[in-house]
Order: structure tokens, then C-alpha cells, then sequence
């Protein structure tokens, strides 16, 4: 009896279905045969995607790689193997720069010098190692513990620890600062990376490119890891840290291209800050350096003012002798 009503049942269900109105066609859609052929490597913002297309006329990215975007846009071409999209649609707003050795373009988001708002205070603090293991000069050294207070009175009194990618919309932020280390010492990694996590603090590191991997100086992966924490970003120091002032045209190119191009080769990004050596410079440094940059770093002087020349923007040094005190009036 109970087979039956179960044979019933699904008779009926079944009748139900046919009895349906079909459904509708699909949209009809355009499949384009051929795909877009590859054309080149290229990272977003620190992401690396499958690479460029082309199909002779336009660039595209393959639509399911773009997570940068809220909401995708119109058009593109529809092919067997996906959806393909302008490339130039989407990366709007984003700076290309190519390694052309690797057939890579790196694209990143950063603001230039001229789109920032102007007037806004922003103390820049200039460290160098976080230590209490002396191996060369002492004031370069800054306590570990000494930091620690110094972020957490930055935490306590609202201010808001910034990198140079968050200048394009400084006028919106609490109390901006900027906190910016030399060099790229190891200690950066084992003293300052652990603080900055603690504290959810941003920071900028200026890698000295020819130094990566030896002796006291951070390895590409610990670069790589701090980079994609969000909480570090690294900025260019030059090649060797002479002084620009002292370097050929030939040299300069190196200094201030190579030193680009090798992290971004770590990062995925292009680096847009440079830090000049010791804060030295000359006018045809200066002017190479606008070439490849948005800002340029000096050594000790005035509290940076948006809108300022933006390659000679001075720094508040932060040494081993600096004690709250200093320190509140620094930032002050
Ligand atoms: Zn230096």
C-alpha cells in the first residue's frame, strides 16, 4: 500500500514538471573564437595575475582575477575560456612600471605628489635600527622597549600612523604621522615587525637595495612577509647609500631605477619614495629623482606640511637618547 502511494506521488510531481512552462533562452551571448593570446606578466598591486591579453587591438585581464574592483564594467569579450575585460577600464588610477627584462609590468596604486591635499601636518619621524644589540653606532639604535611607549602614547592620544599610499586622502585622517626606518636593518623584522603587529601600526622601510640579505640587513623573504601584512611599506633607499650628490648619470640611473625595480620584484609593487642617502643631494640628483619618484626624504628639519616641495620633505630624528618627552615634542 505504501509503494503505491510513493509510486502516486512522484507520477504526480512528475506530470507537475512537464507541465510546466518551459524556460527561456538565455541571453544570447557573443562567444569570441579566438581568445585573447597572453602578451605579458603583470602584478596588481603586489598580486600577480595569469598575465596581459591581447587580441591585436585591445589589452585585457581575464574578469574572474579582479577582486580589486566592487563591481565589474560593462563590456569585454566573452570566450570559451571566460570573460575578458579592458584592461585599461580596469586600472584606472594605477601607475605602471615595467621590468622589461622579465616582460612584467607592475601596476600599483599610489597618489602623485601634485593630487594630495595641501596644508595638513604631517610629523614624519625618522628611525634607523630598534635594538639593544649595539653593533655600530649607538644613536641609531632606538630601545625596543623605548618604541613600544612611544607607540603606545601615539595609540592613546589618537594619532594615526600612516604610509605615503594614504596621503591622497590625508585631509580625512586623525591626526596623521608618518613612521619611517633606514636602511632595512634585521632588527626591523625581529624588534619593530612584532610592535607594529601588537599595536596595528603602520610603518615605511627604507631598503637599502644592495644590502638585502647580508649581515644585519633584512632577507627578501622577511621583506615579503612584512610587506604583505599591509603594515609595512617599503621605499626605496638607493643601490649602495653613497651619497647621490657624488654619482655619474650613469650611476644615479642605477641608484634610483635598479633600487625600483629589484623590490619591486620582491613586493610586486613600485616603490614611489625615495630616501636620499644621509640627506644628501645635488640638483641634478633632484632632478633625476623626479624622474622615478613622487617624494624625496631628508635627513633632520621642519614638520612636513602637505603641499611642501614634495621630494625635500625633512624628518623629526628619533635616536637612542630620545625620551618621551623629546618625543611628545617632536610630534607636537
Ligand atoms: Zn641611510
Amino acid at each position: 500500500m505504501r509503494k503505491l502511494w510513493s509510486f502516486l506521488l512522484i507520477g504526480a510531481l512528475l506530470l507537475s514538471g512537464c507541465t510546466k512552462a518551459p524556460a527561456p533562452d538565455p541571453e544570447p551571448q557573443v562567444v569570441y573564437d579566438p581568445a585573447p593570446q597572453k602578451a605579458g606578466e603583470i602584478t596588481v598591486d603586489g598580486k600577480a595575475l595569469s598575465g596581459i591579453y591581447s587580441d591585436g587591438a585591445q589589452e585585457y585581464l581575464r574578469a574572474d582575477e579582479v577582486d580589486w574592483l566592487s563591481a565589474l564594467p560593462e563590456g569585454g569579450l566573452n570566450t570559451a575560456e571566460g570573460r575578458y575585460l579592458p584592461k585599461d577600464v580596469l586600472l584606472e588610477g594605477y601607475h605602471p612600471f615595467a621590468d622589461e627584462e622579465n616582460n612584467r609590468t607592475y601596476y600599483t596604486a599610489y597618489p602623485k605628489a601634485e593630487e594630495i591635499p595641501q596644508g595638513v601636518k604631517v610629523p614624519t619621524l625618522m628611525y634607523h635600527a630598534v635594538s639593544d644589540d649595539l653593533w655600530g653606532i649607538a644613536s641609531l639604535f632606538v630601545r625596543p622597549a623605548e618604541l613600544e611607549r612611544q607607540l603606545q602614547y601615539l595609540t592613546e592620544e589618537g594619532y594615526t600612523p600612516i604610509h605615503f599610499e594614504d596621503l591622497g586622502r590625508v585631509d580625512e585622517i586623525q591626526k596623521p604621522i608618518l613612521l619611517t626606518f633606514d636602511d632595512g636593518y634585521q632588527d626591523n623584522y625581529t624588534e619593530l615587525f612584532p610592535l607594529l603587529k601588537k599595536y596595528n601600526v603602520k610603518a615605511t622601510v627604507f631598503m637599502i637595495m644592495g644590502s638585502v640579505g647580508q649581515e644585519h640587513y633584512l632577507t627578501r623573504e622577511q621583506i615579503a612577509e612584512m610587506d604583505q601584512s599591509g603594515l609595512v611599506s617599503f621605499q626605496s633607499h638607493t643601490m649602495t647609500h653613497e651619497f647621490l650628490s657624488t654619482r655619474t648619470a650613469e650611476q644615479l640611473e642605477e641608484e634610483l631605477y635598479r633600487s625600483k625595480l629589484e623590490l619591486a620584484r620582491i613586493t610586486g609593487k613600485e616603490s614611489f619614495v625615495l630616501c636620499y642617502p644621509t640627506g644628501k643631494y645635488s640638483e641634478s640628483s633632484l632632478a633625476a629623482t623626479a624622474e622615478h619618484y613622487e617624494f624625496g626624504l631628508l635627513m633632520s628639519g621642519p614638520t612636513y606640511v602637505t603641499g611642501s616641495d614634495p621630494l625635500k620633505i625633512t624628518r623629526k630624528y628619533i635616536s637612542r637618547s630620545t625620551d618621551l618627552n623629546a618625543f611628545k615634542n617632536m610630534i607636537s
